[in-house]
């Protein structure tokens, strides 16, 4: 178990940070994460991949062509900064990194803007260069390059600060009367305890996702006191509440059995999660919580129309869909996507939007994510009146007539929705954002065909064409991106699906990004393996018709059996993911999720395919 021992080990570097010295858990917490401040704020280094190279080059007094060229080799730009630190002795040696002082520069960085930015940058970047010692310039440049690859995401990095402060918690005298605060426990009610605690952090990060915030706390009052202090703020945008996806009507009823549930349409746009702030101010956050104001002015300048005069401060859960306002109809998601993306003119907006409100959050002061649906939903309805094309509830249905449901289904398709989603509205009914909850289930109308679930992929080789494929590339071997360990699994050959057009453009981009190796963090099985590897750059959707368990392929492996991985059967190709970046593609638990969540069986035995 990877991911647990990362976790132990983390969280014992942060516990020696909490008794030697406790000023530096934030900025260790931070540079552990890659990260600026909240990530709500935006704040980026704004150093790309050429100037970090040109960086290096003028610290170490290599060429830049060399620089590059190693860097592609390799594909770690961190491993050649660290083997290529010059030898030669200082006069005065400059003083050693220390935590705070990294953190600080790399903010520094990140705050410069205008004119000679770029050269000023390279100077910190240079000046942190010549500093660094043993493997330092790999981490320093791995960060600024935002690829730290220590294989921990961020709910592993909550896990671990949340046990660091339970074991050894802060405020302590030197040396510690309680060195190990959970001394003493039998293994199951130390897990037990530590998990508990964990959850007491992921729910309070979710609502509160600012360290800046919550780490004083942490070290002020104790993690028992942190729900007290960090509380969901309006301005300050919570993760989403997200669904599960689900193979028909029948198993929606298997799941929710006696609990009361409603159906609500899946509108196919925008997630926009609206706060009204106390001041009057309103702020636009995507589901990723990327302030999305500039880009809506239509929605702020309508909000007190819509806004009843009794709500003083809110958070809503919203869909924004494009509308057309003469045919009164919802347009596709892709006409969304032609809109701009900030600091739109209200007076230039081409697509119009209808703002779909499907739950409420927070009101005047009070947040709601521990009260049940049923009561958010009243609260939503009695706070806001609809108005037609621009501010309307999402249409819902409160029924557990198998028939009815499968109409009001295939009436959102009609009415050019996804589909369902289907909602818990009394037990087990708040907003669960830390849990993997299962209280919202997706029905779409891809399941309703009855085949499988799609997939974003990440292409990382290829296999030579025979026949009418001979001199391109007949097949390629995809993979998904494990974040856990930073890694990408591979989890099926794909040889269907291309028209003659696609194979053309594939071959022409791919053979532009091949590599002589493959990367340190592919995991492949020899058996596997292609006839040319490909840097991780493009993203496909596929479509795939089953699940199998697989002792050749990768994915998702650990989570499911110890040794086997999970393979997609009959994979297709739909189209390349032009949004997605190698990392955003599917991960392997959201692999694993599928085949218990859309009742696919997992076949024990591996398919194998040829695509010469
Ligand atoms: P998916 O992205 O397929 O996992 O579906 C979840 C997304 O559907 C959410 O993030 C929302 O953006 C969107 N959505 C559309 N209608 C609703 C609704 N009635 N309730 C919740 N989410 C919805």
């Amino acid at each position: 178990m990877t991911r647990l021992r990362n976790i132990e080990t983390l969280s014992n570097l942060l516990r020696s940070v909490i008794l030697l010295s406790p000023d530096d858990l934030l900025c260790c917490v931070y540079l552990c994460l890659n990260q600026l401040g909240p990530a709500y704020q935006g704040l980026e280094l704004g150093v790309g991949e050429t100037v970090l190279m040109k960086a290096v080059a003028q610290a170490t007094g290599r060429q830049l062509d060399k620089i590059k060229a190693e860097a592609q080799e390799k594909g770690d730009l961190g491993l050649v900064a660290e083997s290529s630190r010059s030898n030669q002795r200082m006069m005065f040696a400059p003083a050693s990194l220390n935590a705070a002082g990294v953190f600080n520069k790399l903010k520094e960085i990140g705050n410069m803007s205008g004119n000679s930015a770029m050269n000023k940058k390279i100077d910190i970047i240079k000046g942190l260069f010549v500093a660094c010692r043993f493997s330092e310039a790999r981490f320093i440049v791995r960060s600024l390059a935002g690829k730290l690859r220590i294989g921990l995401a961020e709910q592993s990095v909550l896990a671990a600060l949340s046990q660091a402060v339970c074991l050894t918690p802060p405020g302590q005298e030197f040396p510690p009367s309680v060195i190990d605060a959970g001394k003493g426990m039998s293994t199951e009610s130390r897990r037990a305890w530590l998990e508990e605690k964990a959850l007491i952090l992921k729910q309070t990060y979710c609502e509160m996702p600012n360290y800046d915030v919550i780490i004083p706390v942490l070290v002020k009052e104790g993690i028992d006191q942190l729900p007290k202090h960090c509380k969901l703020t309006p301005g300050v945008p919570l993760r989403p509440m997200l669904a599960h996806p689900t193979k028909g009507v029948g198993e929606v009823m298997k799941r929710f059995d006696e609990a009361a549930f409603t159906c609500e349409y899946k509108y196919d746009g925008e997630r926009a999660q609206i706060h009204i702030l106390e001041n009057g101010e309103v702020r636009i956050f995507s589901r990723n919580q990327e302030d999305n104001t500039s880009k809506y002015p239509d929605i702020i300048s309508r909000i007190p129309q819509v806004k009843k005069e009794s709500v003083r401060c809110c958070v809503l859960d919203t869909e924004a869909v494009a509308w057309d306002r003469e045919k009164k109809q919802i347009q596709p998601f892709q006409v969304l996507t032609t809109r701009k993306r900030k600091d739109v003119d209200a007076s230039e907006i081409k697509v119009q939007v209808c703002v779909y409100a499907f739950d409420l959050l927070y009101l005047n002061g009070e947040s709601l994510v521990r009260e049940p649906l049923s009561r958010r939903r009243a609260l939503l309805k009695e706070s806001f009146v609809e108005k037609e094309g621009e501010f309307v509830f999402a249409r819902s249905l409160d029924s557990d007539n198998t028939d009815t449901i499968a109409e009001f289904l295939e009436q959102s398709v009609r009415d050019s929705c996804e589909g369902l989603m289907v909602k818990t509205l009394e037990k087990d009914a708040t907003y669960e954002i830390a849990k993997r909850s299962h209280n919202w289930l997706k029905l779409k109308k891809d399941y309703l065909e009855g085949v499988g679930d799609t997939m974003d992929l990440c292409v990382i080789g290829a296999y030579l064409g025979k026949g009418k494929r001979a001199g391109s590339y007949g097949g390629f071997l995809l993979a998904c991106y494990d974040e856990e360990n930073e890694e990408f699994q591979s989890v099926c050959k794909i040889g269907t699906g291309f028209k003659d057009e696609d194979l053309e453009q594939h071959y022409n981009f791919l053979k532009e990004h091949i590599l002589p190796k493959p990367r340190p963090y592919y995991r492949v099985d020899q058996s596997a393996e292609p006839d040319v590897w490909l840097d991780a750059v493009q993203v496909w959707e596929v479509k795939c018709a089953d699940l199998s368990l697989s002792p050749v392929y990768k994915a998702a492996m650990g989570l499911v059996d110890s040794e086997k991985g999970i393979s997609l059967r009959f994979p297709r190709f739909l189209h390349i993911r032009e949004d997605k970046k190698p990392e955003d593609a599917t991960t392997g638990a959201q692999v694993t999720s599928t085949p218990q969540n859309t009742g696919h069986t997992v076949h024990n035995t591996p398919q194998r395919q040829s695509f010469r």
